[in-house]
């Protein structure tokens, strides 16, 4: 995800692993909490914050959950990887907090954004936090990386305004060198996305050395040209370090130490790849 921005704490605190807290939980509470989860109703939650003019049109509440099943190079948040990082939140709670906005996100053309991490991991919690969103007339988008499309079903997407999707790469070598996974899962969503019409707004991570390549870049710009008028826009998002420090501080490897940010004639001169296909890029 294009995360990177400073994030905002939700207001649950940990509890397992305080004095003998964890040992008290008794097997009705874990199998509560599995059927929560089951339902939608509990998920993993790493943070929200309000942010104008990033991961959608108008102000969004942002939410990002935990866990992603790829392991991107440029990761701006290693500590949304894993599910198990993230606080048990329920979606009535953030439910409750769109509510609040409401007028705000009608005043600015905003709304919810569900993010992660991966939003797709935890399928159920993203249909309630659909649903009840959209049952507010609050607009919904989802930033996702495409690789679970295949677990959000057409009645969610009925409910979802705009899906913002990482396409982060177009040759499917690449892509595997970048997060670890396959391509085609992403492409295939993207297809099924613009075959329903839903808005889309593509995502590229220019990252001089691993996604840079013009073969890339072209493979990229053709697939979404060819999603046709669903795409509304594309934005060519240049690499940068800050998310370095958080992959030390979780003691995992860091592969892009010596990467460069790319200059801004590269990065303008990949946009003009896309905008050559007649796509509307930033
Ligand atoms: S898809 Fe997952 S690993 Fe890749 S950048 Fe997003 S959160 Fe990080």
């Amino acid at each position: 995800m294009p995360l990177g921005l400073p994030l905002v704490g939700g207001s649950h605190t940990r509890t397992a692993g305080h004095g003998t807290a964890g040992l008290e939980t008794t097997e009705a509470e874990r199998s509560e909490r599995l059927a929560a989860v089951r339902e939608g109703r509990v998920g993993s939650v790493h943070s929200w914050e309000l942010v104008t003019a990033v991961d959608g049109p108008g102000t969004r509440l942002t939410v990002f959950l935990s866990g992603c099943p790829l392991r991107c190079l440029y990761c701006h948040n290693p500590d949304t990887m894993q599910m198990r990082r993230g606080t048990d939140v329920t979606a009535d709670e953030i439910l409750a907090r769109v509510a609040r906005y409401r007028g705000v996100f009608t005043a600015t053309g905003g709304g919810l954004t569900i993010s992660g991490g991966e939003p797709l991991m935890q399928p159920a919690f993203v249909r309630r936090l659909v649903r009840g969103a959209a049952a507010m007339d609050v607009p919904v988008a989802i930033d996702t990386s495409g690789y679970l499309g295949a677990q959000i079903d057409d009645a969610t997407l009925d409910d979802v305004s705009l899906v913002l999707l990482d396409v982060k790469s177009g040759d499917p070598e690449t892509y595997r060198r970048v997060t670890g996974r396959e391509l085609a899962p992403t492409l295939e969503f993207s297809r099924r996305l613009a075959a329903r019409g839903t808005r889309l707004w593509i995502r590229f991570v220019l990252v001089p050395g691993l996604t840079d390549a013009p073969a890339n870049v072209a493979a990229v710009a053709d697939h979404v040209a060819s999603l046709g008028p669903a795409v509304e826009r594309v934005e060519v998002l240049p690499f940068h370090q800050m998310g370095r420090d958080k992959w030390a501080e979780l003691g995992m490897r860091y592969e892009l130490e010596d990467t460069e940010p790319p200059t801004a004639e590269a990065t303008e001169a990949v946009r003009d790849v896309f905008r050559a296909r007649g796509l509307l890029t930033h």
